[in-house]
């Protein structure tokens, strides 16, 4: 049985789109963390990126269409209901005040994402709103500048149950599960008429070939 005092887990990005980098990491984060759900946010305009090649619309859509059969696995629209930039901080305030005080929240990126966390708006306020989960991923390196190695030192953590029972505050670097896979090489895919068969849903796919989403 889940316990939502258990806490709840959010995976924010863009999405364009959804592959299996991110569900099985979702995935495996869940049962790692004991949690009942995994939220995914996708993001309206992202700050520190070029402009999405599908709408939120779209992005959205293929996120429901790749986790309508799971129901520990949910979609939360509010960055592209709050529209704008969306900055991690606004949301994880917006789930904190939703979750009140004492219950876990964690925050999962990937270490890509991570090495470029002091560029974030009120980075440093963070982990004292959420815990962060930081995902391994293939073809990566934990390059973190000495800015975000000071700041993280004393809030890295090893254990996932010394997380349990704090709302938030740590850090916790992860290797899971091992998907090389990225959005970028699926959209260079598809644009070159590529079916990238086993690195994303087939009912995804499909979607994103019936609007074109991304061809020339
Ligand atoms: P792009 O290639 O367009 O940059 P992406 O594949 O990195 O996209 P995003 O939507 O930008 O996907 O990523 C959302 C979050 O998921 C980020 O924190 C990112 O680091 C993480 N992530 C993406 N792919 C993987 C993967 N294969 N393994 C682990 N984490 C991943």
């Amino acid at each position: 049985m889940t316990n939502p005092e258990a806490g709840l887990a959010v995976f924010g990005g863009t999405f364009d789109p959804i592959h299996f980098g991110h569900l099985k990491s979702a995935c495996a984060v869940r049962d790692y963390l004991g949690v009942p759900c995994v939220k995914l946010v996708p993001s309206c305009i992202p700050p520190h990126r070029e402009k999405p090649s599908s709408t939120p619309a779209h992005r959205l859509s293929m996120l429901q269409i790749a986790t309508c059969e799971d129901k520990r696995m949910a979609v939360d629209d509010r960055e592209i209901s709050r529209r704008g930039v969306s900055y991690t901080a606004d949301t994880l305030a917006s789930f904190r005040s939703e979750l009140g005080t004492t219950v876990p929240l964690y925050f999962i990126l990937g270490i890509d994402s991570y090495v470029t966390i002091h560029k974030w708006h009120h980075w440093k306020g963070l982990t004292d709103i959420a815990h962060l989960i930081v995902l391994d991923r293939p073809g990566y390196l934990a390059e973190v500048s000495s800015e975000v190695q000071l700041w993280s030192q004393n809030r890295l953590v090893e254990d996932p149950n010394d997380m349990k029972h704090r709302a938030f505050g740590c850090i916790c670097l992860v290797s899971l599960v091992q998907v090389d896979v990225s959005a970028t090489d699926l959209r260079n895919k598809l644009k070159a008429g590529v079916r990238p068969t086993g690195k994303m849903p087939e009912k995804v796919i499909d979607f994103a070939l019936k609007h074109g989403l991304y061809g020339e």
